[in-house]
């Protein structure tokens, strides 16, 4: 395969771009190798800047879940542009998307729109201490809620383990206030509420994680935090920026009958533009200035461009709920293709799927938290990578990722994919 355009402009990037990228990931650092420059998209292909064709399995880390490219978030986005690009006052769509986000998600009785989801989870941590009056949040070990400081604390091990600032620059104040917990242990919430009583004003979590690899929780979890953080007046988060309109129309707290008090938003909701949004309780949202005395604000904050590619997008999801069930088939073809493959070559890795995400563990262990999903071989990881790169599919460059499928992807593309998943395999295990 000629990547040559692609490692011409990797090396003239790095000149001007830390590490050449605009996001650490991109830079394919956990799988080896240099990072493919993207000139188009369509459906369910990437092409590169030699115009290889790549099949694709992250779309965009979750936003293209129609497939790329859309012909009705293409003409939604155009007709939008012939109005003018940005005004800084209020405007119709913004109304219109904020009441289609409450029906969509029912928990969300209001709603504030950001630009990232890095804004949407800082700003809902603020708005939760401002509610409770109370400084702590806990988070679970190995979820990604962006690069807020308060999130970039992962490190530490026991559950009452204080948390380590994860990366310089995030202060050790900033860290005290962030209690870390395993996904999946309830116990492990109870023991860091012993020793923090009174003092915690939210718990926040992916429901359904993926930014370990995808992880699903245990029966009754959700329900248990719910309990928990209803009997300790702790304002429950969830952080469906990945999973909101992916797994159900309303996200995992659909999908699980689990309501949460606030959620924050991301990625689908933008149909591909830069969108994030926070939204919860009324008595909660209306804390945010100006209606109460937290602030929050954003330039471009509703742009109308953006607004525009989020109708387009979750209108047809809202009004094709049947997408779901297609999206469903999909995930559950290519992973249990993937499994079936595996065993018959004689390996009993990990499969974690649900709905259109999924992701396939380099180890036999189950994985059911960030411990768990350590135990990957991720050198193995890194060279199956490259051997499905090599036969033109598109992964995350990264074991503790989730894969995210759209509707693009037709049969006879699941059959390249699994077969290039077979030919792959054979390829990594040879010694
Ligand atoms: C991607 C992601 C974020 C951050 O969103 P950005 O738009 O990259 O800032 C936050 N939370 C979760 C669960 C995510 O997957």
């Amino acid at each position: 395969m000629n990547i040559s355009e692609s490692k011409r402009l990797f090396a003239h990037a790095q000149k001007f771009i830390p590490g050449g990228v605009n996001s650490p990931v991109r830079a394919f650092r956990a799988v080896g190798g240099e990072p493919l420059f993207i000139k188009r998209a369509d459906g369910a292909f990437l092409f590169d800047e030699n115009d290889n064709p790549f099949i694709e399995l992250i779309n965009s880390w979750g936003p293209m879940i129609l497939g790329h490219n859309h012909p009705m978030i293409r003409e939604a986005v155009i007709q939008a542009m012939h109005e003018g690009t940005s005004f800084g006052a209020p405007t119709a769509r913004e109304v219109e998307i904020a009441e289609l986000i409450t029906q969509m998600v029912p928990s969300v009785e209001k709603v504030r729109m950001v630009n990232s989801g890095t804004e949407a989870t800082m700003s809902a941590i603020r708005v939760a201490r401002g509610y409770t009056g109370k400084d702590k949040i806990i988070k679970m070990i190995g979820h990604y809620h962006g690069h807020g400081d308060s999130f970039l604390i992962a490190a530490g091990s026991g559950a009452v383990t204080m948390g380590q600032p994860d990366s310089p620059g995030v202060t050790s104040g900033t860290a005290k206030d962030t209690l870390l917990a395993p996904y999946n242990n309830l116990e492990a919430i109870e023991e860091l509420i012993r020793f923090n009583k009174d003092e915690i004003a939210a718990l926040i979590l992916e429901p359904v994680p993926g930014n370990m690899g995808l992880t699903i929780p245990m029966p009754g979890y959700l329900e248990g935090l719910r309990e928990i953080c209803n009997r300790e007046g702790i304002v429950l988060i969830f952080d469906e920026v990945m999973t909101g309109f992916r797994l159900a129309p309303g996200g995992a707290q659909e999908l699980y009958g689990v309501t949460p008090d606030m959620t924050t938003l991301g990625k689908i909701i933008g149909g591909g533009m830069p969108v994030g949004a926070y939204g919860g309780k009324k008595e909660i949202m209306d804390f945010v200035s100006p209606s109460g005395p937290v602030y929050q604000a954003g330039t471009l904050s509703g742009n109308p461009i953006a607004m525009a590619a989020g109708l387009a997008m979750l209108g047809y999801l809202h009004d094709h709920p049947e997408t779901y069930g297609v999206l469903n088939q999909i995930g559950m073809k290519i992973s249990e293709g993937i499994k079936k493959i595996n065993l018959e070559l004689g390996y009993d890795y990990t499969v974690n799927h649900l709905g259109s995400m999924y992701s396939l563990f380099f180890t036999t262990d189950p994985v059911i938290d960030f411990e768990s999903a350590k135990t990957s071989d991720t050198a193995l990881f890194g060279k199956y990578f490259q051997a499905m790169l090599h036969r033109g599919i598109y992964l995350a460059p990264s074991q503790f990722e989730s894969l995210f499928l759209s509707t693009a992807l037709t049969e006879e593309l699941i059959d390249r994919i699994l077969e290039a998943h077979r030919e792959s395999m054979i390829e990594i295990h040879k010694i």
